[in-house]
């Protein structure tokens, strides 16, 4: 049986002012039966770094994108193509929109969004979308750049409503459950869950950041995705092993890798 973190960041695995060891954190992961993970990437910087961690682990697979929110680290469309093209990666992000905070222009982050966009259908990747409190513009963009609708991929860590959930699922898309769905208030994303169709369903810990009830405030890893698969297999009246398979064989489909 496979377990999988579909969205991890490993480049950097210090949270609240604590740092975790990569080799821990893949010693952990494999005890709680976590078999393959994809480490996602937020900015071209820090790209060199990261892959340099992940690169000769046969169980993590790779992103490359520039995050809505680091839209201000250089952009450089060369280096992306580079980037792009090593072996590891699977998927063009996370990418898309954020306006949960101000200070980062709209339009700027409208038109890195497009341009990414226009790589991933270029490089025939699917994508990692990142849209928090955006939802219509997100919408809007992935629409203008790919009117034929081409293109694939996943809403990472999606809070956007059922309503809305219906528009991505028909456009092809999968969608992304994180440790949020373990959160006291969170019964919309607990609706969410339980409504999503079984071949679309991935899981996630978006980890260091949202760690799961009972870890919540601490660094979170990717061992945890295993309290989010118990709980979205509580939320469907169904068995974790259910979960387990169904979310591994949509992260081959989507990312057309081969878990081994
Ligand atoms: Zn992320």
């Amino acid at each position: 049986m496979f377990l999988v973190d579909s969205h991890c960041h490993l480049g950097d695995l210090s949270f609240g002012g604590k740092e975790l060891a990569l080799k821990d954190v893949l010693a952990s992961a494999a005890q709680a039966g976590v078999t393959h993970m994809l480490c996602v990437c937020t900015d071209l910087p820090s790209f060199p770094g990261m892959y340099g961690k992940i690169e000769d682990l046969g169980n993590v697979f790779a992103s490359v994108g520039v995050h809505p929110l680091n839209i201000d680290t250089e952009w450089d469309e060369g280096l992306f193509r580079e980037y792009a093209a090593r072996k590891k990666i699977v998927a063009v992000g996370e990418i898309g929109l954020d306006y949960h905070y101000e200070e980062h222009s709209r339009r700027q982050q409208q038109e890195i969004f497009a341009r990414q966009l226009e790589l991933a259908l270029e490089l025939d990747l699917p994508l990692i979308i990142h849209s928090r409190e955006a939802p219509e513009d997100t919408w809007a963009v992935l629409e203008e750049c790919d009117p034929a609708r081409r293109l694939r991929g996943v809403f990472h860590c999606y809070a956007d409503g059922i309503d809305h959930a219906r528009k991505v699922l028909d456009r092809g898309f999968h969608i992304s459950v994180s440790g949020i769905v373990t959160f006291g208030r969170a019964e919309n994303i607990r609706e969410l869950a339980a409504f999503l169709p079984l071949d679309r369903l991935l899981v996630e810990t978006d980890s260091p950041y949202l760690a799961p009830v009972p870890f919540r405030g601490k660094p979170n890893q990717p061992a945890y995705v295993e309290k989010v698969a118990r709980a979205v297999a509580a939320v469907r009246n169904t068995t974790f092993e259910e979960i387990c398979d169904a979310t591994s064989a949509n992260f081959q489909s989507l990312f057309r890798v081969t878990l081994a």
